[in-house]
């Protein structure tokens, strides 16, 4: 079995791999360790080897573990599970980025929870692209006021656009659709230039980050091929 260590040098090589192979920037696509069901021995494991941004689904799963590795100097947290409105003001605090928010009530809460020593949260749009009837996320006919809300919010500072297509359809389909995400990303920054800053696409996972970073992701979002396969959720 592959440590973590080696498993976070594979991937790494694989985003380099696929950075160059668009002709991007060195450096332009960051690596999120999605560490939910992860106990935190391995989180530490993964920042000892060099990982320092780790995503988390379930809030009380990421406090506890957020307590466990406190000592860890550097380490962020991204926020990437659906969010409760009950549960913003722990997520406001706890977080530096969530990218799965997908409603101004949700946005609203976090921006005044966010106690204002911090610097302002970093948030990504969550866009259901597929249109799925399952998943979370704004649809793209939404964005435009959202995008307009959003940006006026003083605890926040809009990043960008988070999707996860359904990973079902054949390859061209799902390039379509990181393609669609990186056009409406484009457009936004295009209709709405003091939102924010603009420059993030969260998207690709383990199985189609090569695709994703061919279509601009600039944060791919791995579990499965960092920490192995996850243990079904009772
Ligand atoms: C679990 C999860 C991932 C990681 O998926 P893998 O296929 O294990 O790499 C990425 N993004 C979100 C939102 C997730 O919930």
């Amino acid at each position: 079995m592959s440590s973590i260590a080696d498993n976070i040098g594979s991937v790494t090589r694989r985003i380099q791999k696929a950075t160059l192979h668009a002709g991007r920037e060195p450096g332009a696509v960051h690596l999120l360790a999605v560490s939910k069901t992860r106990p935190p021995g391995e989180l530490r494991e993964a920042y000892d080897a060099g990982q320092l941004s780790f995503g988390e689904n379930y809030l009380q799963e990421a406090l506890d573990k957020i307590d466990a590795l406190a000592d860890l100097e550097g380490i962020e947290w991204h926020f990437i599970g659906p969010i409760q409105s009950n549960k913003t003001r722990q997520i406001a605090s706890a977080f530096a980025w969530v990218h799965s928010v997908d409603r101004l009530k949700i946005a609203r809460r976090l921006s005044e929870q966010r106690n204002p020593q911090l610097s302002p949260l970093n948030i990504c749009l969550q866009v259901n692209i597929n249109e799925e009837d399952s998943k979370s996320g704004c649809t793209i006919g939404e964005l435009p006021d959202l995008v307009a809300a959003v940006g006026e919010l003083p605890g926040l500072t809009l990043r960008g656009l988070m999707a996860i297509p359904d990973p079902d359809q054949p390859e061209a389909d799902l390039r379509s659709s990181f393609r669609k995400l990186a056009k409406t990303l484009q457009q936004l920054r295009t209709d709405h230039p003091d939102a924010g800053p603009l420059d993030t696409l969260s998207m690709g996972m383990s199985g189609d980050l090569e695709v994703a970073i061919d279509e601009g992701a600039t944060w791919v979002r791995v579990g499965t091929a960092l920490f192995g396969t996850r243990p079904a959720k009772s």
